[in-house]
């Protein structure tokens, strides 16, 4: 289901091929809290609120719904941060 979509799909933007390591490898980029209902999340369901995630270690960059951000346990904000935490923490 949308579970493997997200761990297939991530893993193929990745570098590493284990869903951990994986995981590990992207830090937000940005939020972007309007209305982007062309989007799709890497899980490939429909989002109205993005985020993009830039992988460190590639540069890929992927949008990823506020359910799909929430599997990225600890993911960093290095970009933008102090902006990036507090619409997290708003929209938590
Ligand atoms: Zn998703």
């Amino acid at each position: 289901m949308s579970k493997f979509k997200f761990e297939h799909n991530l893993k193929k933007a990745s570098n590493s091929n284990n869903i951990k390591d994986a995981k590990s490898e992207w830090v937000i980029l940005s939020d972007e809290l309007r209305d982007s209902s062309d989007r799709t999340c890497i899980c490939q369901h429909k989002i109205k609120y993005t985020w993009h995630l830039v992988n460190k270690i590639n540069g890929n960059i992927i949008y990823v719904g506020r359910v799909c951000l929430k599997k990225f346990q600890n993911i960093s904000t290095d970009y933008n941060s102090l902006f990036s935490m507090y619409f997290l923490f708003v929209n938590a």
